[in-house]
């Protein structure tokens, strides 16, 4: 793949770094002197904006801008409303980033043909919750996005089969892992995290992994805050000092 870079820090002709891109003309120019660095540049998709660098593959005829730090590759601009959208919904980190790429995959595979993006979002948040462990309702997600159940699960079922989801759970040792790394405490904590979770008497993964995390917190006099916690884990602050008092006693 032939990837051509151009520099657009500053114009050749008059030094300025002001070089914009204009979407409609496919023109790289400065806006200081009018002189354009690059035309005709093959474009599928670009915004408008001050270019930082720019990225062509000829070859493919694909354009990628930086503009203002951000790369807009044609799937990540497809991905921008599948950002907006979780948002939405309040999930661990690690549950979130699950779904995002999920929801690329199907950007990729062009499921977006065939079902609305929202349905795809429902139904990847669906999946990955209840693979997870954590409680999402199906009557949230409706509320959330305006799609039926029915839909839900059908989209459900058709993407869980296409990307052969059904990963196993994951066990206490691999939240109490991805948690602490959420909130960047790895390390210490994570491994004294694990020893405690050894000896609790708690079913639900998800309150085990909140309750040993903190114990070691306290342990190791790590600070930390019970509803960063609690969020992180995709459980409310009371379950979290509920169960707390119940394994204190
Ligand atoms: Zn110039």
């Amino acid at each position: 793949m032939q990837v051509l870079i151009i520099d657009v820090s500053k114009c050749p002709e008059c030094n300025s770094t002001k070089i914009q891109f204009n979407s409609k003309t496919h023109e790289l120019y400065c806006q200081e002197c009018g002189y354009v660095m690059q035309d005709r540049i093959p474009v599928i998709e670009a915004k408008y904006g001050k270019a930082e660098k720019v990225y062509i593959n000829p070859k493919e005829k694909k354009i990628a801008i930086v503009i203002k730090g951000i790369l807009k590759s044609p799937i990540e601009k497809k991905m921008t409303p599948f950002y907006a959208e979780l948002k939405k919904f309040r999930l661990p980190k690690y549950v979130e980033a699950e779904v995002i790429s999920i929801c690329k995959k199907c950007v990729e595979e062009k499921l977006t043909m065939s079902y609305s993006k929202l349905k795809l979002l429902s139904a990847t948040i669906y999946l990955v919750s209840k693979r997870e462990g954590i409680p999402i309702m199906i009557k949230g997600l409706t509320k959330t996005y305006g799609v039926e159940k029915y839909d839900i699960l059908k989209v459900a079922k058709f993407i869980s089969k296409k990307f052969n989801l059904k990963l196993p759970n994951g066990d206490v040792e691999n939240y109490i892992i991805r948690i602490t790394s959420d909130l960047n405490k790895e390390g210490e904590l994570t491994r004294e995290a694990i020893k405690i979770s050894k000896t609790l008497n708690i079913c639900n993964p998800l309150i085990k992994t909140a309750v040993a995390i903190w114990l070691a917190s306290q342990k190791l006099k790590i600070k930390l805050k019970k509803y960063e916690l609690a969020n992180a884990c995709g459980i409310s602050e009371l379950t979290l000092r509920r169960n707390l008092r119940k394994s204190l006693n």
